[in-house]
């Protein structure tokens, strides 16, 4: 029997949400499921959404039960996943980091060799340890890892964090990053050619690269114009148009959504007047 073209999605956890509204943000228009409905279907496309858990993306991948999906980085890499990562998408950030208790001696990675470290991500933590000639014993955990060395279960941890509010509420200082993970969409190797597959790539990057960036409007006095150009973080060229009013041109560009906070005063002291800056619904380079 052949199946529709299917993709894995978080059924709960931290990435459900943002990966349902990136579907339903890319116009696939994906069905509301019911309540325990573990997969639903596209209106705009025949494709079909399968709800599973975050770390079990990467196998149904891997295994073709499914053709594409939705996990964080961090859980491909742990699992070793033979799968393609066909996009980052802009959401689920966070860093594997390694920590110790406040009280603890230890300064940087290198003095964990020898220490008992609990972790829910044991490969990469060895991995990455390795690097900085560090050998521990590793204690696999899965879940509230950051209670290991009060519990006295560990000495340290490796751990993800986002905000490192956690870290620090319990008690932890961290010693370095070993791993950078977001949310990735990840493909069954060996399906590059796969026509569903490349569309729906290119469908959820024109929002992933839309949502990192503005589209500013602004008018300059002409004499100003090259300084302006100058200034914008802007990949292509910008468009510039005469106003009818003499010696003023408007200039349009997208500039990276992380870049106006500190554009927006320089633009202002060049004499930049009529500053708009809007969102952007797609985007493909
Ligand atoms: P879940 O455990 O289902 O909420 O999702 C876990 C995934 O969310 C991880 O594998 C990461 O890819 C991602 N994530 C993003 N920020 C964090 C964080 N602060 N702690 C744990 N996971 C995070």
């Amino acid at each position: 029997m052949t199946r529709r073209f299917t993709i894995a999605i978080p059924s709960k956890g931290r990435l459900r949400e943002p990966s349902w509204s990136l579907l339903e943000a890319s116009g696939l228009a994906p069905e509301e499921p019911g309540e325990r409905v573990l997969i639903t279907h596209c209106r705009n496309a025949d494709i079909d959404i399968l709800f599973v858990r975050a770390d079990d993306v990467p196998e149904y991948v891997q295994d073709g039960v499914v053709d594409c999906g939705i996990t964080g980085l961090d859980l491909v890499a742990e699992r070793r996943s033979a799968v393609d990562v066909l996009l980052e998408l802009g959401f689920g950030s966070c860093s594997l980091q390694a920590a110790v208790p406040n009280e603890d001696s230890a300064t940087t990675l290198a003095d964990l060799s020898g220490r008992r470290i609990a972790t829910s991500h044991p490969y990469l933590a060895a991995t990455a340890l390795a690097k900085s000639g560090v050998t521990a014993e590793f204690i696999p955990v899965s879940g509230s890892v950051e209670i290991a060395p009060r519990l006295q279960l560990a000495e340290a941890i490796v751990d993800l964090v986002s905000t490192g509010s956690t870290l620090r509420s319990n008690g932890l200082r961290t010693l370095g990053v070993l791993f950078e993970s977001q949310a990735v969409l990840i493909g069954r190797s060996g399906q590059a050619t796969n026509e569903a597959r490349s569309t729906l790539t290119t469908v959820l990057g024109s929002v992933v690269n839309a949502r990192a960036n503005r589209y500013l409007l602004c008018n300059v006095p002409a004499e100003k114009l090259d300084e302006m150009i100058a200034l914008l973080p802007t990949k292509g060229s910008p468009s510039v148009m005469p106003l009818a009013a003499n010696g003023t041109v408007a200039v349009h560009a997208l500039v990276p959504a992380v870049a106006i906070w500190s554009l927006l005063p320089q633009l202002e002291a060049l004499g930049a007047s009529s500053i708009l800056t809007l969102p952007v619904e797609r985007m493909v380079p």
